[in-house]
């Protein structure tokens, strides 16, 4: 996930005021290809962003339309994964990364929903509990560029899964920590915001795609 507009517009409602105030919008990117975003990073980290973009697969990719399968093998090629998630997910400026998004299909997404958190990863995430409070904000997405669209997801998850290790763990997430948790385990499914928002976003958005990437 790219991240949302909201430390730049405070105009959608994704999260707690709490979380707004401790995002800077210079340190989240908010939108893939915004140019007036790109000027907010140094020429060294833009160089490094489109870097890391290259290597996470855009629309169009079947990959992204492909259920992703639950690991089992809880050994060094998986932590080399989450590793090298984590960075691609830093240097591209996102909030979260889904495996799928770099062409592997295990049930693992990194994500982090406050600038100066540690990335964590989830393996084999399973959404437990939604609540049922339900509200839209914009979304962007690392596949998707030049893509913002609303999407109205649970405000409160209840979320368990497994650390790289093989450790069960247990996650109580709300605001832009939920909604970037339901967005990434979306990609698990072959899910895509495209397919979560309203029929007139989705014909925009498909617009600004054959634009951003080419295909007529
Ligand atoms: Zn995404």
């Amino acid at each position: 996930m790219s991240g949302t507009r909201e430390p730049r517009i405070g105009a959608v409602s994704d999260q707690t005021q709490t979380s707004v105030d401790e995002l800077d919008p210079d340190q989240i990117e908010v939108d893939d290809t915004d140019p007036d975003e790109e000027e907010h990073l140094d020429p060294e980290a833009a160089a490094r962003r489109s870097e890391a973009l290259a290597h996470v697969r855009k629309f169009g990719d079947p990959v992204l339309r492909t259920k992703a399968r639950p690991v089992d093998r809880f050994d060094e090629t998986l932590s080399d994964e989450v590793r090298r998630m984590g960075e691609l997910m830093t240097d591209a400026v996102g909030v979260g990364l889904a495996a799928t998004q770099v062409g592997i299909l295990h049930r693992v997404l990194v994500y982090r929903a406050q600038p100066q958190a540690p990335v964590a990863a989830l393996v084999n995430p399973v959404v437990e509990w939604s609540g049922s409070e339900l509200e839209t904000a914009e979304e962007g997405c690392l596949s998707l560029p030049d893509v913002l669209v609303e999407v109205e997801r649970a405000v409160h998850v209840r979320v368990t899964a497994q650390n790289e290790l093989g450790e069960p763990i247990a996650i109580e997430a709300s605001g832009l920590e939920a909604r970037v948790i339901q967005h990434e385990i979306d990609h698990l499914d072959g899910v895509l915001i495209l397919d979560r928002t309203s029929r007139s976003q989705r014909k925009d958005a498909m617009k600004a795609l054959r634009a951003a990437l080419g295909d007529g």
